[in-house]
């Protein structure tokens, strides 16, 4: 029956009364936890949009050349890194009530002079009870500042997943994303908007290859399978169009969507639902990579989550996919 309005003339509330919409109110209080970001870099009200957002967990990543402060990059400024966020962890935790916790790697963003030094460190660091995952890492086809010889590369992402499988840790993979050309460069000598980095120290290319970003995802997989290192335990970041077909039929790894920064990447909460309805929520994530050297967004995956139901994603894979595939994968407790 159609209510009478005592409004003027009809309005939507008339014609939006029949049939009746179940609306997903758990949603607004659905928890979610990001698998990837640099939340430690970011503001105290960035961190403490995440608490009113409803995050619950975090794994904060230490491994970004972008906070070193010197070029190129000794083995001493990551490992400043990785104390850095050791030191300001508890306090986060302290100050915003969700899990923060971390990952520790070594960036192959840049050459790393004497990364063995590192890697030799990295297993008491790894012991930690803090630290829930190993990376951000994995070959990378350019570098800045240095460029990364590929076998050299690859024989340090290789021994974090040693390392990782040695320590039961899953790894966070930094795959480079093919973006969109945007069809019209910016001024060289400003970069690109919202991402604080020197373009001009830009290095040639590493891999030579007509798709270099996603052979550097498959020289990664190939480093966990020499390393012992369970696909399960791999947690590929930065998934695109162009490595999801890759990991999702190929591997038995997992994929997150980045969308903390979707202007940059080109990913949104559309991907996301592409994918969950083409393999499944079973190996799905979705993570903000926030970090202070770009323009971020903290509400980024709770905007997501409404998204993906807007698309046509049910309620469970949604959680399936922002709550308890990180919980299991990562080992929160909350
Ligand atoms: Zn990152």
């Amino acid at each position: 029956m159609t209510p009478s309005y005592p409004t003027r003339r009809p309005t939507d509330a008339e014609y939006l009364e029949e049939p009746a919409v179940e609306l997903p109110a758990e949603l607004l209080n659905l928890p979610w936890i990001d698998v990837h970001n640099h939340a430690h870099t970011l503001s105290w009200d960035d961190r403490e949009r995440y608490a009113l957002a409803g995050c619950r967990s975090m794994v904060m990543v230490a491994s970004g050349y972008h906070w070193t402060p010197y070029k190129p990059v000794r083995a001493e400024d990551v490992r400043f890194l990785w104390d850095d966020a050791i030191n300001r962890r508890a306090a986060i935790e302290r100050n915003h009530f969700f899990e923060a916790k971390l990952g520790l790697g070594v960036h192959t963003g840049v050459r790393i002079e004497d990364p063995d030094a590192l890697l030799d460190a990295m297993g008491d660091y790894l012991e930690l009870e803090a630290v829930v995952a190993v990376g951000e890492t994995g070959v990378t086809p350019a570098q800045h500042v240095s460029a990364w010889d590929l076998d050299e590369q690859r024989a340090v992402v290789q021994a974090q997943m040693e390392l990782a499988d040695a320590h039961d840790l899953p790894i966070l993979l930094h795959t480079p994303n093919q973006s969109s050309d945007g069809g019209r460069s910016y001024r060289p000598e400003l970069g690109i908007p919202g991402y604080e980095k020197n373009t001009s120290l830009g290095q040639p290319p590493v891999i030579d290859a007509e798709n270099a970003a996603l052979e550097a995802v498959e020289i990664d997989v190939e480093a966990a399978d020499d390393a012992g290192l369970a696909d399960e335990q791999v947690v590929a970041s930065h998934a695109d169009p162009n490595n999801v077909p890759y990991l999702m039929e190929n591997t038995d790894c997992y994929v997150s969507f980045t969308i903390g920064h979707s202007w940059l990447v080109g990913v949104s909460a559309a991907d996301v639902a592409d994918a969950i309805d083409e393999y499944g929520p079973d190996r799905i994530m979705i993570d903000t990579d926030c970090a202070n050297v770009l323009r971020t967004d903290p509400f980024a995956l709770k905007r997501a989550i409404f998204e993906l139901y807007r698309y046509g994603i049910d309620v469970d894979a949604i959680r399936q996919v922002v709550l308890e595939n990180p919980r299991a994968v990562f080992d929160f407790t909350a």
